[in-house]
């Protein structure tokens, strides 16, 4: 499956919930959330049809996907992961995917969305640990530390960002210093402290079966 290239907020309605994909516009009251448009192809009034138990599971693992911007194969390759190491894989699947680098890029406010951070990180406007750093899929550990490249284009951007955004998806295991632009991971996320509303045992189920 390629990439999403189609309109986002139709994704988010599809969902039934807000997946942040289109930066500032997702905190207003312009949000297709918030205005309650229905799902695309739900007449409103009309009750829903029965969903089965696979649908409910695939419902729920495109919702997450689609929060992280993923296609398929690379959230297939995080579950794999996730699988192949001790502990809840429901949980460690989570936390794989909130210590991606484009996503603590978007948490930190140094761009509007997960999309724009995985831009960012492309085009080598981030570093971590003082290092080079371009793949958006990298996973960052505790005690790392995630600056903008000292260069004024990628300077500004991401200032003016941190202003506008004012981190709102910035959460308590991370750190910002907004003057110097540099965000540190205080810790690896519990389950409680990781955003998504979402049930990742039915996506563990559907990739059991
Ligand atoms: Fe989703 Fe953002 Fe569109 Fe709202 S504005 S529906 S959160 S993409």
């Amino acid at each position: 499956m390629g990439r999403e290239t189609g309109a986002k907020c139709r994704l988010c309605r599809r969902e039934a919930m807000k997946l942040f994909l289109k930066g500032r516009r997702c905190y207003t009251s312009k949000c297709a959330i918030e205005t309650g448009r229905p799902a695309p192809g739900v007449t409103a009034g009309r009750r829903p049809r029965k969903t089965s138990d696979y649908g409910v599971q695939l419902r729920e693992k495109q919702r997450l996907r689609r929060f992280y911007g993923l296609r398929e194969g690379q959230f297939r390759r995080f579950f794999d992961r996730a699988a192949a190491r001790r502990g809840v894989t429901g949980e460690t699947l989570l936390q794989l995917l909130e210590l991606r680098l484009d996503n603590i890029v978007y948490r930190l406010g140094f761009a509007p969305s997960r999309a724009a951070a995985r831009q960012l990180v492309r085009h080598n406007h981030v570093r971590v640990n003082d290092r080079k750093a371009t793949v958006p899929s990298m996973t960052l550990k505790e005690g790392s530390v995630i600056t903008v490249r000292d260069k004024a284009n990628s300077r500004e951007y991401c200032t003016l960002s941190v202003e506008a955004t004012d981190a709102c998806a910035l959460t308590e295991w991370l750190a910002l210093d907004k003057e110097k632009l540099q965000g540190t991971v205080l810790h690896v996320p519990s389950r409680d402290e990781i955003a998504p509303a979402m049930n990742e045992q039915l996506v563990v189920e559907l990739y059991s079966k």
